[in-house]
């Protein structure tokens, strides 16, 4: 049994309706069109016999009427929120994949050990609210309900007023952290996002590592002056400081780390006037915490020479920081075993933006699969993924889904299909 890339079409297709009238996508957290959205799963999962169970929260789950919700479960899951202006595959392939499975369990008259369960986290983009992974870290019991009450969107409504006034009272509010053995195995499927599977002409790709970040912002002040009137010898140029510094951290963004400096304002911002202040961002990511971290003191060893040298200020404030999350080996072995037995071409490859599986990565089990972005576009009207993709996507998924459950009756040790754990398959 396989997955079916024209039942897939018609849900992605059903859930892009869903969104406010634009270009692209426009589905944020709570609002009426993100609430369709999740009403359309949850009239899917209905017809497979799911109950809905929306936490305290505002994360959606699934689960079989009649299975215990204190069960360890075999979880798939993601987000239907969309940046503004957003694609229609971004979150929302995941959460269908997790459709498309129940369906192909229920064809095979569930032969799974344990429950299946789907769930839809709330607020990934943090479009609305400010904050990325907000549902998945409330579900993950890594943000207070004193936290989740000073998330509030543009017009000061908070998160969780947001979801009192707009979420179905007749759904059950159930606890919102997820209890010790709940979730068993927690998988998703995502777009990449990138052009790596595409330029590798890869099926799918397994995710072996979500990276870590650490993100800065960096004040250069230096002395506004004429432009004509000040010899060199005697400026303090602090955009011109900011030039060498912004070299530096392509220059020090070595191995597999990557450095990106997004954003610069500088100050006066006139065409006859010396700059005298600024501010530019410094975002690095790798999968390795010790690169990581020497990639991050280089850079900022850089930032203060560069400022000693031309005597200017240098200001430098850490605005965020995560670790490197790496994905569960025996799940990963799953995905590459799936794929094996099905033929389908893959990659292992790191994630470079952040996903819900990253927090569920912290009380369970967690285990990533990327389908390919037609020329990498996300986050915008333009993102597209093959249906298809991601119907091989749901296949591997399946094979890792049944491994994990295990076969009724018996434990989660359920056959991998045979392959070696460290096979290294087709790369
Ligand atoms: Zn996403």
């Amino acid at each position: 049994m396989r997955a079916s890339a024209d039942r897939i079409r018609l849900d992605i297709e059903t859930i892009a309706g869903c969104s406010a009238s634009g270009p692209g996508i426009d589905r944020l957290t709570f609002t009426p069109e993100y609430w369709a959205a999740v009403d359309y799963v949850a009239g899917q999962m209905g017809a497979l016999g799911y109950e809905r169970k929306t936490t305290v929260h505002g994360n959606t789950r699934f689960r079989r009427e009649g299975s215990e919700w204190a069960e360890p479960a075999v979880a798939v899951g993601s987000h239907l929120d969309a940046v503004p202006h957003g694609g229609r595959f971004d979150g929302v392939a995941g959460v269908v994949a997790g459709v498309e499975i129940a369906r192909l369990l229920a064809d095979q008259d569930d032969a799974l050990g344990r429950p299946f369960e789907v769930i839809v986290f709330a607020e990934e983009e943090g479009a609305r609210f400010g904050s990325v992974l907000t549902g998945s870290k409330a579900f993950a019991g890594r943000l207070s309900d004193c936290e989740l009450a000073q998330l509030k969107d543009a017009d000061g409504t908070s998160y969780l007023e947001a979801f009192a006034e707009s979420s179905d009272s007749a759904a059950t509010a159930v606890s919102g952290v997820v209890g010790a053995g709940d979730v068993a195995s927690y998988f998703e499927l995502h777009i990449e996002q990138s052009v790596v599977l595409e330029t590798a002409r890869a099926a799918i790709g397994i995710v072996q590592a979500i990276v870590g970040l650490r993100q800065y912002r960096v004040v250069y002040s230096g002395t506004a002056n004429h432009a004509g009137a000040t010899p060199m010898r005697l400026r303090k140029d602090s955009l011109a400081a900011a030039a060498r510094a912004i070299v530096s951290v392509e220059e020090l963004s070595t191995g597999a780390t990557v450095g990106t400096v997004g954003m610069l304002v500088s100050e006066p911002n006139a065409a006859n006037v010396i700059p005298g202040r600024t501010l530019f961002s410094v975002d690095l990511r790798d999968t390795d915490p010790l690169a990581l971290q020497a990639v991050g003191d280089a850079v900022l060893k850089r930032i203060r020479d560069i400022a000693e040298e031309r005597q200017l200020q240098a200001e430098v404030k850490m605005t965020a920081e995560s670790a490197p999350v790496v994905l569960f080996p025996r799940l990963r072995d799953s995905l590459r075993c799936s794929a094996e037995t099905l033929g389908i071409h893959y990659l292992e490859m790191p994630s470079g933006a952040a996903h819900d599986a990253q927090e569920m990565a912290g009380v369970t089990e967690a285990a990533m699969v990327f389908v390919p972005s037609i020329g990498g576009r996300s986050h915008c009207p333009e993102e597209d993924t093959p249906y298809e993709a991601i119907a091989l996507g749901v296949d591997v998924l399946l094979g890792a889904v049944r491994a994990a459950g295990g076969p009724p009756g018996g434990g989660r040790e359920g056959s991998a299909g045979g392959c070696a754990a460290s096979t290294q398959g087709v790369q």
